[in-house]
């Protein structure tokens, strides 16, 4: 099998509440994914549990065979930066930094110098749609193309695996459905696998794949 991501019987609770109730999840390498469900189903716990932003109480993630959520916070948090990207529902770009060094920020972070880093982010604007947008400043772009900034910045370290939650939920109808698409084929196009959080079955008609969240389990082989 070709998977890229694998959780394993993977649980967590916040104190009473059962987040998480044993979770199998397995993610090929180039698939997207949309996991769906109600609020409060567990869907973001469940894809910060395989993301390594937070560790599951029980079970196992492991990422290209490597096991990962048993890493001390140090190991994960190289390991998001180098091989994950995240789209969040409101970009979280900093407001201070002009666009092309929101993109260039993972690869700074990383130590790759600040010159090498911008000429690498820039790259990203043309196929983006972004041209002539390199310097602007997170408020003068507008939701769309912050989360088009967004995205170059989940892709810009060449990742495995692209989280995203809830990347439309900031945007209209229209914007959303060109985001998704630009989200879906870039991440295809560097070869990594996407992994989406929605309520939205529009969202979700973009992936390959559905999984359904209920009440922390997961019913799967729900049609996109
Ligand atoms: P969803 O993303 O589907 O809305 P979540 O994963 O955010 O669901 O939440 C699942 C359940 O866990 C909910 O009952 C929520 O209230 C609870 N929960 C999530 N995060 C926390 C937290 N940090 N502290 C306490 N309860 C939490």
């Amino acid at each position: 099998m070709n998977d890229v991501l694998v959780g394993r019987a993977m649980k967590k609770s916040f104190g009473q509440t059962v987040a998480l109730g044993g979770v199998d999840i397995a993610i090929q390498a180039g698939e997207a994914l949309a996991i769906m469900g109600p609020s409060g189903s567990g869907k973001s716990t469940l894809l910060h549990c395989l993301a390594g932003i937070m560790k599951p109480d029980a079970g196992e993630v492991h990422l290209q065979g490597q096991r990962i959520d048993a890493m001390g916070e140090r190991k994960r948090s190289e390991l998001r930066r180098t091989r994950f990207g995240f789209v969040f529902q409101f970009g979280q770009l900093l407001p201070e930094l002009p666009a092309e060094e929101n993109v260039a920020l993972p690869l700074m972070l990383g130590g790759v110098p600040r010159t090498q880093a911008v000429r690498q982010a820039r790259e990203w604007f043309g196929p983006l749609g972004l041209q002539s947008m390199e310097t602007r400043r997170p408020g003068e772009l507008s939701g769309g193309q912050a989360q088009r900034v967004a995205i170059a910045r989940a892709l810009v370290s060449k990742p495995a695996v692209v989280f995203a939650d809830e990347p439309t939920g900031a945007l209209d109808q229209r914007t959303g459905h060109d985001t998704m698409r630009l989200l879906v084929e870039a991440t295809k196009h560097n070869g990594a696998s996407l992994i989406v959080v929605t309520h939205d079955p529009n969202v979700a008609g973009w992936c390959d794949r559905t999984v359904e969240v209920r009440d922390g389990q997961l019913v799967s082989g729900v049609a996109a």
